[in-house]
This record gives structure tokens, C-alpha cells and sequence, in this order.
């Protein structure tokens, strides 16, 4: 059958020496190779690579290669050479004899892929170089780094649209692991891939557990957690360097090989704890953000997330670090209310642009959403990233015990009335002291005690009353300002729960609990 043997096959076969294609590769490369444009979605691990290195050695003349990580060049090109491939790089790290050797062998025609960063590509001189040899096309790596919606985004690649100017006869292909709609639809925009096939993989890690859940004793939870992964190699994420520190110390006096990583530690401390996570068995890396890129180690069994991760992209990234070689592993994450405030501070006090502060909160709040669901996670989790997942799932924490959810609709309007009524200037304290009825000083001086609304809420204790609010936040009920203190708007969503026209379900395990003297009251 002519399937079983085609050139792309027997390339896959004598220089890589696998034995098929996995999943759309093959596709991907014939497209490619016959000259056509393509946008490639595929999850890290994947196997983006041969998608573009196959068709380079299909193709007369030299595949260049846009790629914005030098370390992973060289990881690249030095695969490449040991298959007998003959590649190389181009970047600042190589000194400038190498680099005329290079642009020699270049201009010889005596290279089959050729990986540049982009602001090399972007010179003159080097597109003049570009002009003088066949090229056999254009891969485009990590190409979510053209969007400003992702955290990677690097100026330079908005430029790329000059190989489409002055190369319009030559293939390209981007690709990127980054998947959600907005960011495909930028890379399209701004890369001029209107006419280009998409090939997207699903992102679904099967064997991945999703759990989620409320913060109350984050450090009896992650023990609890740990237990059921004693001798397993894995990573807990926290956001600050200072909670990093403290827990690695906790837990290695607690008897787990824990270590710390975050970019306030010595270069060389880094470095060690970074090969004695890689070599050694079972050791737990307590870490920052900071930690994980490129990281590729197949055998981690768990990452807990001790605080919100920044996005669902993040989250995705991040616990998508766990269970490479596909045996099972699980993904945990804790959050609470004061994590939504110091997130939304964080955002607000950054010294980034209006618009990178707006798509923060946009992301803040698609990932509290997650976090409050009582659907299945993995339809939420890929449904951010576009894909059409149907649940249940059967392997996350929603579908393996669906939480069970009680009519909140009632205390839903009391609080989105409170909020409406103290004029939207107040954060979730002062109004769930309005709800309860709390007599003070300040109560007094606002006004507030004579409020329609004062004491409506005295029924349940503050507890429930933060569940309440953090929920309506996660739902899109509730605002928090732009300014990251806190206070609380309504939503054009609320208004259909004001007027009795929406019911509101909260899940049942942060259900309030009904304070004892109002009920002796009544
Ligand atoms: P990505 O760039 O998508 O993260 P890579 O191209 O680095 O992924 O590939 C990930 C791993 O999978 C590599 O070790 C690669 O050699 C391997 N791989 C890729 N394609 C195949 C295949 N068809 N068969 C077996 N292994 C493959
Ligand atoms: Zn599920």
C-alpha cells in the first residue's frame, strides 16, 4: 500500500528513527512540503518540530527557523546534527567568526535548516542574505509570542509580516502550544495566515486528575495532598519568593525531599536544586513561576498550586508539566478570597499599560470562574482554549463527586442590593457588615445604618457571606474595580438577578451556615 511508504515516512524512518507520525504530523507535513501555509496548535510535547523539519528536508534549499529561545536553538540544531542533518544557528551567543562560518555555509546552499531569533531575521543585512539563496520555507516557532494577550510577547514578531512581503512565494508555518481563540486569531491577524490551514490538536491531558479547592488550612490540605504521593517527584507552585522559602523549609523538616527555586536565589543554588530535581527520585520542588520552562522531565506526578496561578493559560502550562510519560498524575490547586485581592492589587499596581491591566483582570477572572465551577474542569479548562470538550470528564474533582448546589437567589439579591445602595464604592467587608447589620463608628458616619439593607443578611455569619460574594465574583455577578482595592460594581449580568428574573446555584460546600442568635430571634 502506498501509505506505508512515502518520502516524508522514510525521512521519519532513517533520520529520526521513529516508526509513524503521531497524531496530524503526517498531514501537517505533506501540507507544508506541497508548498502550502499552515497554523499548527499543538500542546508542548506534542511534536511540533518534525512538522517543520521534515518538510525542510523535503523541500530544495534551507528552512529558516524563527525561534526566540536560544537554549532551545541549540538543544535543536545539536538533535539535528547528531540525526546528520545539516543545521545550525545564528544568534547573539555565537561569537563572530562562527557567525560568518555560518552565513557562508549559508550562502553555499550547504544547510538544510537554518534557526535564527527574530531580531536577526529582521536585519538587513540578513534578509539581504535571505534573498540570495532558496529558501525552502518558513517555520515560525512559539508564534503566540506575536499576541499581546499572552505573557511572551516579544515586539519583534509583529515585524514578521515582512517575510510575507518579500517572500510571498514561500511557505510558511507557525506554530505555538498556546491555543485559546483570542491568540490564535492574533497570530492569524498579525502574521498574515488568513489563507494558511489550521491543524489543532486537542489539548486534553487524560491522565491529568483536576482538582480544586478552597483555601481554609492550605498547609494540612497540601500535607493531606502529599501524603498520597510519598517518594513521587513533583511541583508546588506559591507566588511569592518568601512563601516559597517558607514552605521548602516546612516541608523538609516535615522529612520531604523538598527543595526551593525562584529567581531570588543564588544562580548556582538554582542550577542544583534544578539537576537534583531532574536526576534524583521523589524530590518535591517548591517553586515560583519562575520554575518549569523547558523543563522537561517525564515522571512528575503531581503539581499543587498553593495560589491562583495567573491565568488558565498558566494553570494549563503548569500543571501540563505533570505526567509527560501519560502514567497517572494529579494537579491540585487552593484558593480563597484574599487571593482574588492580592491578584487583582498585584495587576493594579504592576506598571504595565491600561490595556495589559484590562486583559489581566479578563484573565483573573475566567480562572476564578474555574475555580467556583461545578461542571466538569476539563470542559472548562479546554474550553478556554477553544476546544469543543463534552463532559463529564470522570477524572476531576466535579465529576467524581459533582458538588451539590443550593438556591442562593435570595442572598444573591440582598448582596447585589447592598452593593448597589452603599453606591458601589465599598469592598466585600464594609458590605457584608452592611448585610449583617454591624453597628461602628464608621457604619454611623457613612450613613449606612439606614440603609433599606442594613441587617437583611444578619441571618447567616460573615463566613457564609464571603462564599456568597466570592462566588458572584467568579459568576460575572459582581465587579471588582479597575483600581485593585477591592471595591465592588455590578455587572450588566446583575441585573437579571436583581429583577427575580435568574436564579443563582452556589455550591453547596461553601453554604453559609445560619447564625444561632438570629434563629433564637425569630
Ligand atoms: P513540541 O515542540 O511540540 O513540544 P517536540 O517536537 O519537542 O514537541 O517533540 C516532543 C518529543 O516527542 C520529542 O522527544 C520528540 O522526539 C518526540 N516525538 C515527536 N514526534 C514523534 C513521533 N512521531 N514518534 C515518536 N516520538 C516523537
Ligand atoms: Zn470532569
Amino acid at each position: 500500500m502506498h501509505a506505508m511508504s512515502s518520502p516524508a515516512l522514510d525521512l521519519l524512518h532513517s533520520v529520526f528513527g521513529y516508526a509513524s507520525f503521531r497524531g496530524q504530523q503526517q498531514a501537517i507535513v505533506h501540507a507544508v512540503a506541497e508548498g502550502g501555509d499552515a497554523l499548527v496548535l499543538m500542546p508542548t510535547g506534542g511534536g511540533k518540530s518534525l512538522c517543520y523539519q521534515i518538510p525542510a528536508l523535503l523541500r530544495p534549499g534551507t528552512a529558516i527557523v524563527v525561534s526566540p529561545l536560544i537554549a532551545l536553538m541549540q538543544d535543536q540544531v545539536d538533535a539535528l546534527r547528531e540525526a546528520g542533518v545539516a543545521a545550525a544557528y545564528l544568534n547573539s551567543s555565537l561569537p563572530p567568526e562562527d557567525q560568518r562560518e555560518v552565513e557562508r555555509r549559508l550562502l553555499a546552499g550547504g544547510l538544510k535548516l537554518l534557526y535564527v531569533a527574530p531580531e536577526r531575521l529582521l536585519t538587513p543585512r540578513f534578509l539581504g542574505l535571505l534573498e540570495r539563496i532558496d529558501v525552502a520555507l518558513f517555520a515560525i516557532d512559539e508564534a503566540h509570542c506575536v499576541s499581546q494577550w499572552g505573557h511572551d510577547f516579544r515586539p519583534e514578531y509583529r515585524e514578521l509580516t515582512v517575510l510575507q512581503e518579500r517572500f510571498a512565494q514561500i511557505p510558511r508555518i507557525a506554530l505555538t502550544a498556546t491555543a485559546d481563540p483570542r491568540t490564535r486569531a492574533e497570530i492569524v491577524d498579525r502574521l498574515g495566515l488568513g489563507e494558511a490551514r489550521q491543524f489543532v490538536s486537542s489539548f486534553d491531558r487524560p491522565n491529568i486528575r483536576y482538582r480544586v479547592t478552597l483555601k481554609h488550612n492550605p498547609r494540612t490540605q497540601l500535607m493531606q495532598f502529599l501524603d498520597g504521593h510519598r517518594g513521587e517527584a513533583g511541583i508546588v507552585y506559591a507566588l511569592s519568593r518568601k512563601k516559597v522559602d517558607e514552605t521548602a523549609a516546612w516541608l523538609a523538616e516535615a522529612g520531604i525531599e523538598a527543595l526551593p527555586y525562584h529567581a531570588g536565589l543564588d544562580a548556582r543554588v538554582r542550577a542544583a536544586n534544578q539537576q537534583r530535581f531532574l536526576r534524583e527520585d521523589g524530590v518535591v520542588m517548591v517553586a515560583t513561576v519562575a520554575f518549569g520552562m523547558g523543563i522537561d522531565k517525564p515522571d512528575v506526578r503531581f503539581v499543587a498550586h498553593l495560589d491562583l496561578p495567573r491565568s488558565m493559560e498558566g494553570y494549563y502550562q503548569e500543571t501540563g508539566r505533570a505526567g509527560r510519560d501519560g502514567l497517572p498524575a494529579e494537579a491540585l490547586m487552593l484558593y480563597g478570597l484574599s487571593d482574588v485581592v492580592t491578584m487583582s492589587q498585584m495587576i493594579a499596581q504592576s506598571d504595565s499599560a491600561d490595556e495589559r491591566k484590562r486583559i489581566e483582570r479578563q484573565k483573573l477572572e475566567g480562572l476564578l470562574a474555574f475555580a467556583e465551577a461545578t461542571r466538569c474542569r476539563r470542559e472548562l479548562l479546554l474550553g478556554a482554549f477553544g476546544e469543543d470538550y463534552r463532559g463529564p470528564c470522570g477524572h476531576c474533582d466535579n465529576c467524581i463527586e459533582p458538588p451539590k448546589t443550593w438556591d442562593a437567589t435570595v442572598p444573591a439579591q440582598k448582596a447585589l442590593s447592598a452593593v448597589y445602595r452603599s453606591g458601589q464604592r465599598f469592598g466585600a467587608g464594609h458590605v457584608i457588615d452592611i448585610l449583617r447589620g454591624i453597628e461602628g463608628e464608621r457604619m454611623r458616619q457613612l450613613g449606612h445604618e439606614r440603609l433599606t439593607t442594613f441587617g437583611i443578611g444578619a441571618d447567616m455569619d460573615e463566613k457564609g457571606w464571603r462564599s456568597v460574594f466570592r462566588q458572584l465574583l467568579a459568576a460575572g455577578l459582581l465587579e471588582a474595580d479597575a483600581e485593585g482595592y477591592g471595591t465592588l460594581r455590578l455587572t450588566t449580568a446583575s441585573r437579571a438577578v436583581l429583577t427575580g428574573g435568574q436564579q443563582v446555584l452556589l455550591r453547596e460546600d461553601a453554604r453559609p451556615v445560619r447564625s444561632a442568635r438570629r434563629r433564637h430571634d425569630s
